[in-house]
């Protein structure tokens, strides 16, 4: 019986059930509230009961498991998500990776293959693959997956060296990998390139954010090439509005690939790129539709007006993402 590993634990991946494959827990960071504080917006006690009283109201809605790309970039930080874990239904599951748009951190910087500390691997390669074999730190929590990203600067010299440590730790270990993508320029494509160049398997590759485009022949040909196409930020109607999505959603399953379509929001219970209530209020203004309900609520009744079978919802929601942690 394949298992997949969450928060709690490993399950049974028949029993992974509806599954959106790219929400956040929480997005904050760390050494600025380390340095700076929070001036009191952050409180762990009533942002833990407030993650659960959200992940709750999702569960009620139909959906068994969220899929968490948070990593360091993003402020992943295991005990808190273990904390939420604890007292809701939902299974969680984590990943390992590098969130940059550039450069990789100072840690990684002088030291790996060839450079001023010359080691036979790279110690980013080393780091993934402990969380993925051993567990997070000392939590015991093992990532399912890897996140790399690939934005409007293209294949820096940082985010290539990040994808190749994923695809390494990939090769090792089996780990599926997620990787953010900007559409403007097609970024899904330059991860491809490396990701084939590294003997990736390309059917346990998520180009997320692919959803921001409309292009169909450029989602095509990522379908094509293998890769699971991420439908994954809807209620993030600034970069592409969600009668836009479902269009093409619609478009992508006539053209054959409704089995290579996930779906998710890119939401969080907090992410601190809109710190305190006032910046929180504004986030809801700007996106009122950028929370965790707006699929089960609103997308999929579009999808199923429009015509989309239920099998094919069902593809997009239960079979391959179990597939892709198989
Ligand atoms: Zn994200």
């Amino acid at each position: 019986m394949p298992t997949v590993e969450t928060v709690r634990g490993p399950i049974d991946s028949a029993d992974l059930g509806a599954t959106l494959m790219h929400e956040h827990v929480f997005v904050l960071s760390t050494e600025h509230v380390q340095n700076y504080g929070t001036g009191g917006w952050w409180d762990e006690e009533e942002r833990v009961r407030d993650a659960v009283e959200k992940l709750d109201e999702l569960k009620s809605l139909g959906i068994d498991t969220i899929v968490d790309p948070t990593v360091w970039g993003l402020g992943r930080y295991i005990p808190r998500v273990q904390r939420v874990a604890e007292q809701t239904e939902i299974n969680i599951i984590v990943a390992s990776g590098l969130y940059t748009y550039d450069e990789v951190p100072h840690q990684y910087e002088h030291r790996g293959p060839g450079l001023l500390l010359d080691l036979p691997t790279d110690p980013m390669v080393d780091d993934f693959t402990r969380d993925i074999r051993d567990g997070i730190a000392d939590t015991g929590v093992k990532a399912a997956f890897l996140k790399c990203v690939v934005e409007a600067k293209g294949l820096t010299p940082g985010v290539e060296r990040t994808l190749r440590a994923c695809s390494a730790t990939h090769r090792a270990t089996g780990a599926p990998i997620t990787v953010h993508t900007s559409s403007h320029n097609q970024a899904g494509l330059l991860a491809l390139q490396v990701f084939r160049d590294e003997g990736v398997d390309l059917t346990k590759v998520v180009i997320g954010h692919a959803g921001d485009s409309n292009d169909l022949d450029y989602l095509s040909e990522l379908a094509e090439a293998g890769c699971l196409l991420g439908m994954d930020r809807f209620g993030l109607d600034i970069y592409n509005p969600t009668a836009n999505r479902v269009d093409t959603i619609v478009a992508l399953a006539e053209r054959g690939y409704a089995d290579r379509m996930v779906l998710a929001h890119d939401a969080s219970c907090y992410i601190d790129y809109f710190p305190g209530p006032d910046a929180q209020a504004a986030k809801e203004q700007i996106a009122p539709n950028w929370h965790y309900r707006h699929i089960s609520q609103d997308v999929l009744p579009m999808l199923r007006e429009r015509g989309v079978p239920e099998e094919q919802i069902r593809q997009m929601l239960v079979d391959t993402p179990r597939r892709y942690f198989e």
